[in-house]
């Protein structure tokens, strides 16, 4: 947690108290217009224009929106493409939109999947598959960063391929926000969300954030599912009918902002305004290659079948986390981190992921979690 959260929640807190309702207007920071206050940061996060990113409700929510106006599928175009691994929550959406659409997820669902013996998908396969269903692929939708493999997909390749047969992209960048070095506006998706209470340290279930690129910026033919806040600011509170969205991203917000989350959202983006972004890429890559380094030592070391390293290594292909494998006793292990002080992640069945970063992890707390890993290793190595 930011220590900055409390000062920064205590203003509204304060202005709540002070004016009550009349917040919306008055006080240091009119709530009507608060979500602006993290525009600025959030474009150079996600690397966009202003007008291309909005904070605003949560992942899934967006998900939803954003399917809404982009997933359009007709008899010839109807497929969604995505990972067999995707986030539960971003399965339940895709499923449930197709079935929206009357169609069948059976028929109109294609997975990737990383080929027999793999834990991760390569690049060939992703763009051959694209080429494969071709133009009865409507949406492609991936991820920025795999949660579960830690796995960088080349995003700006992905939209490539995605436009090249006529198909919208979209990323979910769940995990990438906040940890890699993103360039939307440049890569050219139509859409990405994101959450923040990730690498972006905003508190739980602070709203998130989403991207539409500036070509789309002022499409009339877009449906959407509309809402006040997404209405034109000037005429907001004059409460007339008839949608008119506002310019760009902010134009698919829905209600009245989430202001004490957003408080702690906004502590959060102020740190990584200080901090800088190239600062802090420079410094998460010579982390997360440090780190990198010490497990392939282990494993050298231990072998393969005592640590298997999940994340790809390629350069470019991974960011903050790596994921790996110590078999069946990954929770055993993960128990024992966390005895002596380090705090990592495990998924079933045999998934443990950590990830140091740069705003506030150090090469020496590698080292050290990197022991316990080896020293553990070495109490439950097979003769
Ligand atoms: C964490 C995560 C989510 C969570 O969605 P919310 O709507 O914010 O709860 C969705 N997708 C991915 C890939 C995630 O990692």
């Amino acid at each position: 947690m930011p220590r900055s959260v409390r000062a920064m929640l205590e203003v509204e807190l304060n202005s709540w108290q002070e004016h009550a309702v009349e917040g919306h207007f008055r006080g240091q920071n009119p709530w009507m217009h608060y979500h602006h206050l993290c525009t600025p940061s959030l474009a150079k996060i996600t690397g966009s224009e202003e007008e291309e990113v909005v904070c605003t409700n949560s992942l899934t929510t967006n998900l939803h929106l954003l399917m809404v106006s982009f997933f359009r599928p007709t008899d010839q175009r109807n497929i969604i493409l995505m990972e067999s691994g995707a986030f539960p929550s971003d399965q339940y959406a895709v499923e449930t939109q197709l079935r929206f659409h009357g169609l069948n997820p059976a028929d109109c669902l294609v997975e990737l999947k990383p080929v027999a013996g793999r834990r991760t998908l390569s690049s060939e396969q992703i763009r051959d598959t694209i080429h494969q269903y071709g133009n009865r692929i409507a949406l492609v939708l991936m991820p920025g960063v795999q949660y579960q493999t830690g796995q960088v997909f080349d995003m700006a390749e992905i939209t490539r391929w995605g436009h090249a047969v006529g198909a919208v992209v979209g990323f979910d960048l769940a995990h990438a926000v906040g940890n890699i070095n993103l360039k939307l506006h440049e890569w050219g998706p139509d859409f990405a969300v994101w959450c923040s209470y990730k690498y972006l340290n905003s508190g739980p279930g602070s709203p998130g954030g989403l991207f539409v690129h500036q070509r789309h910026a002022q499409n009339p033919d877009l449906p959407r599912f509309a809402g006040w806040w997404g209405h034109d600011e000037s005429s907001r509170f004059a409460m007339q009918p008839g949608f008119r969205p506002m310019h760009g991203a902010a134009g698919w917000q829905l209600s009245n902002a989430p202001v004490l989350g957003m408080a702690a959202h906004r502590a959060s983006l102020e740190l990584f305004d200080r901090a800088g972004t190239e600062h802090l890429q420079e410094r998460a890559a010579a982390l997360s290659a440090y780190l990198r380094h010490r497990l392939e030592d282990i494993q050298g070391r231990r072998g393969r079948h005592a640590i298997e390293l999940i994340t790809p290594k390629e350069h470019g292909s991974f960011g903050c986390q790596q994921s790996f494998s110590v078999g069946q006793r990954g929770e055993e292990l993960l128990q024992y981190l966390q005895q002596n002080g380090a705090l990592l992640d495990f998924r079933r069945p045999d998934i443990l992921r950590m990830a140091p970063v740069p705003l506030y992890n150090q090469a020496n707390e590698i080292d050290l979690c990197c022991d316990l890993i080896d020293h553990w290793l070495e109490q439950h190595s097979r003769p």
